[in-house]
């Protein structure tokens, strides 16, 4: 196991990083930007240093820095967190080059998986259903209209090294494929500086639903189970459960083997996610894209397995076996979580940074609450709207929505608007609570 560590990440997962190398005493190093210099969690660090001004693109992606800072700390790893360069295969090259281990996959399965046209070749190789669409990235509108009259609309516009739900257009016809097309580019170009683009059919009512895998680097793979991340505000995820209250024994069972067969396939190490579209009407699942980091829902999977994700991934990259085979793994009970965003639900989700006036987090049996938050903190414009993270773990799902519905309710963070107004609101919609929605719920039932 490492003795020393850097965390190239910020806020909650930084600390929740932290807190994992604290119990098994591996010292850490925090870098920051100038504007997250007040984080408290900088305090439980082993050392600190400075890496840049606020922007990230000068601070937390900015990798000479964050290799300098290494090389200075004398980290024998780095742990990238979710976000930032946690899927930057150029990034985990350098660390390579450099001789520190990179807290994830390999250089070569994060290539194959970070772009989803190639990652969805692999599925299709490793006989896992893809959502039908163009095998390569279109090269012109021609192609585009093509695709989509074989397909038939509607289609769904996605960009190839897409994220956050950025670059995704949904066209119902020739014409507003057309006006799509070069809108999806250019976001797609200036969120990730390709604006390649492919095209898929567009899933009418799905579900969400992951499975999360562990890989050593010695040829064993296990997953974790799935969790259901259906409720989604512009594709972004909001509420997220484990197990999946859509799926019986027997799809839980073949989604779970499809993602094994597929992250086989790419050979893929450490932990990470295979996310599909689930049609419950048909019983039909389609991959849509891996996820080659620790997601932020990660805890559901933790309350359910009783494993920290943080630690298996340690141990992984530190070349240590899998200390589990699949019979090991006993997901009990059901776990839930919701994501607190410094935003304005009803507002279109505006972001809303600014000093946190006064901050008591919810606690008591079965509750986590992942913040790194404080009262007289001052949330920063320039990341991740994310502010906390609510975990419940109870016996079955209606026990977990009681707890919520109390974490919520009992939940005091003043100062800026969050999305808890909203998520109590779901809590208590009718079709939430007997299980019955899809990935448009929000947008659907919600004025926001
Ligand atoms: P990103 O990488 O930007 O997060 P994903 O491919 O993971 O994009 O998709 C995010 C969300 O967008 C999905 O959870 C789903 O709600 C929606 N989505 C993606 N592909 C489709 C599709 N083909 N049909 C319908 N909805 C889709």
């Amino acid at each position: 196991m490492f003795s020393r560590i850097l965390i190239a990440n910020r806020g909650e997962i930084a600390l929740r990083i932290m807190r994992t190398c604290k119990r098994l005493g591996i010292e850490t190093v925090a870098v920051y930007s100038q504007a997250d210099r007040d984080a408290l969690y900088l305090g439980m660090a082993d050392h600190t240093i400075c890496i840049g001004p606020p922007h990230p693109a000068k601070s937390y992606l900015y990798i000479k820095n964050i290799i300098a800072a290494a090389e200075i700390a004398d980290v024998e790893a780095i742990h990238p967190g979710y976000g930032f360069l946690s899927e930057d295969a150029h990034f985990a090259d350098i660390c390579r080059s450099c001789k520190i281990t990179f807290v994830g996959p390999s250089v070569e399965a994060m290539e194959l998986m970070g772009n989803k046209v190639r990652a969805r070749k692999v599925a299709m190789s490793a006989g896992v259903p893809v959502v039908p669409g163009s095998e390569a990235p279109v090269a012109s509108d021609a192609e585009a209209r093509d695709w989509a009259r074989k397909i038939g609309y509607p289609v769904l516009i996605k960009a190839a090294m897409g994220g956050g739900g950025r670059g995704m257009r949904i066209a119902h016809n020739d014409a507003s494929l057309a006006s799509n097309l070069n809108a999806a580019r250019a976001e797609a170009h200036a969120a990730f500086g390709d604006g390649s683009l492919y095209i898929e059919k567009y899933i009418e009512s799905p579900r969400h639903v992951e499975v999360q895998i562990l890989a050593d680097e010695h040829g064993s793979i296990i997953h974790l189970g799935e969790r259901d991340c259906t409720v989604q505000r512009r594709h972004q995820k909001m509420i997220e459960e484990s197990p999946s209250p859509v799926l019986d024994r027997h799809a839980r069972a073949d989604i779970a083997a499809a993602a094994v067969r597929l992250m086989k396939a790419a050979k893929y190490t450490n932990a990470g996610t295979v996310e599909f579209l689930y049609d419950p009407a048909a019983k039909k699942f389609y991959f849509i894209e891996v996820n080659a980091r620790l997601q932020v829902e990660h805890p559901v999977t933790e309350m359910v397995t009783g494993l920290d994700l943080v630690e298996e991934q340690l141990r992984i990259a530190s070349g240590e076996r899998l200390r589990w085979r699949q019979k090991d793994i006993l997901n009990s009970g059901w776990a839930m979580e919701c994501r607190v965003n410094a935003e304005d639900p009803y507002a279109g989700f505006k972001p809303c940074p600014g000093p946190v006036t006064r901050y008591v987090p919810p606690s008591g049996p079965g509750v986590r609450v992942d913040s790194h938050l404080y009262s007289g903190y001052a949330v920063p414009p320039y990341y991740d709207s994310l502010v906390a993270k609510v975990i419940v773990h109870g016996r079955d799902r209606s026990e977990c929505i009681q707890k919520m519905r109390g974490a919520l309710e009992e939940f005091i963070l003043e100062g800026v608007k969050t999305t808890i107004p909203i998520l109590k609101e779901v809590f208590e919609h009718v079709r939430f609570v007997r299980g019955n929605y899809d990935t448009r719920f929000i947008e659907n039932e919600f004025k926001t």
